[in-house]
């Protein structure tokens, strides 16, 4: 790839939020360098953030639980915000929501002081955005498989190392992520990692 073609390129710390606007037709790439890492993943239409990301629109209209490639992103009215153009993962959970210092609480019984929701909270402050803003989101690189009598929880995080996710965007797009500080399931393998975010530009060839 040449170089001019990355528009932005960053390590974002174990445990901490990152954003951007992408503009339209650009590509987010989102890696899981040291593999099992789960990232919780708002997105909003930048020219509007009160249209946002709908886990119910992305079920219902592409009838399946898991993101995956090929999968639009779709907001409550309906509009496209991302493509998965490339998914080397092959599934990733929409039905489970974030970690929080209360549902960590209600689960384990922990009192935690790290959580997506936390970082979600801290990140979409920096956009002037506040709580009413997070919804359930996507969690890229993490898996919650559904049994035939409906239990559902965090399985093993399989993500391998250099595990990754290509997004088209297909209108201006806020995303803002949290790479997840969870230390009580294994949706981290119980130790969180660095992931890295690259942007590039429309057309641009993957390249990692
Ligand atoms: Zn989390």
């Amino acid at each position: 790839m040449q170089n001019d073609d990355i528009i932005f390129d960053f390590v974002v710390p174990a445990k901490q939020p990152w954003s951007r606007v992408i503009s339209k037709g650009e590509s987010l790439t989102i890696v899981d360098l040291e593999g099992q890492q789960a990232v919780d993943f708002l997105c909003f239409d930048a020219a509007d953030p009160d249209d946002r990301y709908s886990a119910m629109n992305t079920i219902k209209v592409q009838g399946s639980a898991y993101i995956k490639q090929g999968t639009v992103l779709y907001t409550d009215s309906g509009k496209a915000l991302l493509t998965v153009v490339k998914d080397t993962l092959g599934g990733h959970d929409t039905i489970y929501g974030c970690c929080s210092n209360p549902n960590n609480f209600l689960r384990y019984g922990v009192a935690t002081t790290e959580s997506c929701y936390s970082n979600f909270l801290h990140e979409l402050a920096t956009h002037g955005m506040d709580r009413t803003a997070i919804v359930g989101n996507v969690n890229f690189f993490m898996q919650v498989p559904v049994m035939p009598d409906g239990a559902a929880g965090v399985a093993e995080d399989v993500s391998a190392p250099g595990s990754y996710v290509d997004l088209r965007a297909e209108t201006d797009v806020l995303v803002v992520l949290s790479n997840c500080p969870q230390m009580l399931n294994p949706c981290n393998g119980f130790a969180p990692s660095p992931v890295r975010v690259i942007v590039r530009k429309a057309g641009a060839p993957i390249s990692l």
